[in-house]
């Protein structure tokens, strides 16, 4: 055991339903990433550890932090390729592109997240609709595998490894450096309009009407209680071209996700913050500029959001929905509130582009999220959410959820036992484990 690079300390995964005491180690040079991993059974790489669920944790073995790897090892501008190293966040990399009037447009909403862990995710941002998942941004990856080696990725070399790796939530190896296609953005800045729905429903004709290949869509709406459940507002965010406003580097703030002592959601502070920002949206404006940050990165600023569910965390449902089975999802989502009365703090929608295969949270659906306080009503509630999910194809995201069981899992994803024969046959020790993993039997 190597043991002046290994530390041990208590780590939680972001929605705080897990903890434990974790063997770690901050590689820096790809010389100590192989000695490192060469002296565990079980490793599992991590980016920020920004995921709800233990993805990137694991009681066992070793985890390996890829901060340090944080280096643009090559740039073209004329064929608008980047080749950064995995442990670079998503600010420094933008800091970088967007002064070229480049970027990839499939951000997850947080800067902090770093290239490893968006690509091991497949994570999608607000535009997922027109721009689908971070797949479609990547050319190329090299990877470290224990036993397999240095292996370079893409759809050239390695084909089934590179597809298996892209939202194979680190289960293939350790990403050591990635390639992306990028794509021109004229400006930084945004104009967003907005506009109230009643229901749920109407939310989804609006999407459909809105169809648009130019602006992002999403939704924010009301479920504090049954009456009000769906009233809301749709977002539009189209580039301003107008702007003259030079990009500003993106500047690293103090905030912290350092949830409260005791907790300070509840149902009546719930339904009090509901109803400040439903009239405060109704009666401000219809159509504002916003910068870069604001947008891409939404919950940059308002940690407290999450502080505000205490140490005993909180719990995320992200669903893909099938257009055809929306209305009969919502009518049933509807029945069940008025049954387990849940505490839902957020809910919000934006439609999804893309194929869905192996474990990737990806599909030509509709994205349907949702908080939720942890209670016992809460969790009763789920329970009969994952039944809806096997009932009507619906895909839940393991990377929000930290509950979704085995049986939800495969019965769910069509094609993970097919991921999981390709893996075994890839790497029969099945070194790369995390708790998420070791949990669904993946
Ligand atoms: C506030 C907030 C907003 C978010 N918004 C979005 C969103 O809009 N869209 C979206 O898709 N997701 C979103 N997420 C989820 C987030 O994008 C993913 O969970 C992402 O994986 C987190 O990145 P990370 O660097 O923290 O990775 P970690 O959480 O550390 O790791 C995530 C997974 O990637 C693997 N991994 C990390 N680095 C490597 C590497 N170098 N090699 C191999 N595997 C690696 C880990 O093993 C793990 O399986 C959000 C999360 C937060 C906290």
């Amino acid at each position: 055991m190597i043991k002046n690079t290994t530390e041990e300390k208590k780590i939680f995964s972001f929605d705080k339903n897990f903890s434990h005491n974790i063997l770690f180690s901050k590689p820096d040079k790809y010389k100590s990433l192989e000695d490192i991993s060469n002296n565990y059974d079980e490793i599992i790489s991590t980016g920020s550890n920004l995921s709800y669920s233990p993805l990137a944790i694991n009681k066992d073995g070793i985890l390996l932090e890829l901060k340090k790897f944080n280096r643009i090892l090559g740039f073209n501008k004329e064929e608008k390729i980047i080749t950064v190293e995995a442990g670079m966040n998503l600010m420094e990399f933008l800091n970088f592109t967007l002064k070229e009037n480049l970027w990839i447009p499939q951000l997850p909403g947080y800067p902090t997240i770093t290239i490893g862990g968006a690509v091991a995710a497949n994570s999608h941002g607000k535009s997922c609709g027109i721009h689908g998942t971070i797949r479609n941004s990547i050319k190329s990856i090299l990877l470290f595998h224990k036993i397999n080696g240095w292996i370079n990725l893409s759809e050239n070399e390695n084909k089934e490894i590179f597809d298996l790796t892209i939202g194979g939530l680190g289960l293939t190896g350790t990403i050591v450096s990635v390639t992306f296609n990028l794509s021109k953005i004229d400006n930084t800045r945004f104009n967003t309009t907005k506009h109230k729905v009643n229901s749920l429903n109407e939310c989804k004709n609006f999407f459909n009407e809105k169809n648009s290949k130019n602006s992002f869509i999403y939704s924010w709406h009301r479920a504090d209680d049954l009456k009000n459940l769906g009233k809301g507002f749709v977002y539009e965010n189209v580039l301003d071209m107008k702007s003259v406003k030079k990009f500003k580097n993106l500047s690293k703030k103090t905030f912290k996700f350092k949830p409260f002592i005791f907790p300070l959601w509840n149902k009546l502070s719930i339904k009090f913050i509901n109803n400040f920002f439903f009239i405060f949206n109704n009666l401000s404006k219809k159509e504002n500029n916003e910068d870069f940050l604001k947008v891409i990165f939404p919950f940059y600023g308002k940690e407290s959001y999450f502080n505000f569910f205490g140490k005993k965390g909180f719990l995320e449902s992200q669903l893909l929905i099938g257009e055809q089975n929306l209305d009969q999802f919502i009518d049933e989502f509807k029945n069940l509130y008025k049954t387990y009365k849940p505490a839902i703090t957020l809910l919000s929608l934006k439609n999804m582009s893309g194929e869905q295969k192996y474990i990737r949270f990806e599909d030509n659906k509709i994205c349907f999220t949702f908080d939720l306080i942890k209670s016992k009503s809460s969790l009763l509630f789920m329970n009969e959410i994952d039944k809806l999910c096997v009932k009507y194809q619906i895909l839940p995201s393991i990377i929000k959820d930290s509950r979704i069981t085995k049986e939800t899992f495969y019965d769910s994803y069509k094609y993970a036992s097919d991921f999981k024969s390709k893996l075994y046959l890839f790497d029969k020790k099945r070194v790369y484990k995390s708790e998420v993993s070791k949990r669904l039997e993946i």
